[in-house]
């Protein structure tokens, strides 16, 4: 047993640290005392610290990155494990990351779009009539365009709840290979953006949305 010249708590020696250059081989600070010293010293020279490590980080970016890289490969399943709580633990936080994420990005998106648009008004006037051509030709006297217009709305909805974009797709594409689709209430349903861009064309039984044939 050794006692703390700090808290003067008696503690074995897994208590202290190691330290060689000290008689006995531990220093006379117990662990808990020389980590609140640590925090404390931390806290108060924290801008100092942090605009240090910026500046070496800056100096040679490569090193860092290089030097990351290779403790998350040695240490893959504590880094993932590490990921999943932190993911856990903060899901309230990272859900409103990415809510206010999409809603920034989708201004952005929104932005370039209208940029784009006026750079190549042309090709956007053969793309959109070419759509409401298709729209038009496959909406059939029977299609329900209040219960159509509500499934567009739930999308909208449903991509500024969850921050992930949502599509409404046509199960039967109107631009299939080889046949086409019905813009019809019962031909749409709502995907997420990446689920939609992965179906392509494709008829619904030739589909692989979740990556099993
Ligand atoms: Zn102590």
């Amino acid at each position: 047993m050794k006692t703390c010249v700090k808290c003067a708590v008696k503690r074995t020696h897994t208590g202290f640290r190691k330290d060689s250059r000290i008689r006995g081989g531990y220093t006379g600070t117990c662990l808990p005392c020389h980590r609140a010293y640590r925090n404390a010293s931390y806290l108060n020279n924290r801008d100092e610290i942090l605009r240090k490590q910026k500046s070496d980080y800056d100096k040679n970016p490569l090193k860092y990155k290089l030097s990351a890289a290779r403790y998350r490969l040695k240490n893959i399943a504590k880094v993932r494990a590490f990921h999943a709580s932190y993911r856990k633990n903060n899901a309230e936080k990272l859900a409103s990351w990415f809510r206010n994420n999409y809603i920034l990005n989708r201004a952005k998106k929104l932005n370039d779009a209208v940029c784009w648009r006026k750079k190549n008004k042309s090709k956007v006037s053969g793309y959109s009539a070419a759509r409401r051509a298709r729209e038009i030709n496959a909406t059939p006297g029977w299609a329900d365009m209040t219960e159509i217009a509500s499934i567009y709305a739930k999308a909208t909805a449903m991509s500024e709840s969850s921050g992930i974009q949502h599509h409404v797709d046509h199960i039967w594409p109107l631009k299939g290979h080889g046949f086409s689709g019905l813009h019809v209430q019962c031909n749409l349903r709502i995907l997420t953006a990446s689920e939609n861009l992965k179906k392509g064309n494709k008829r619904p039984e030739m589909e692989n949305l979740h990556g099993n044939k």
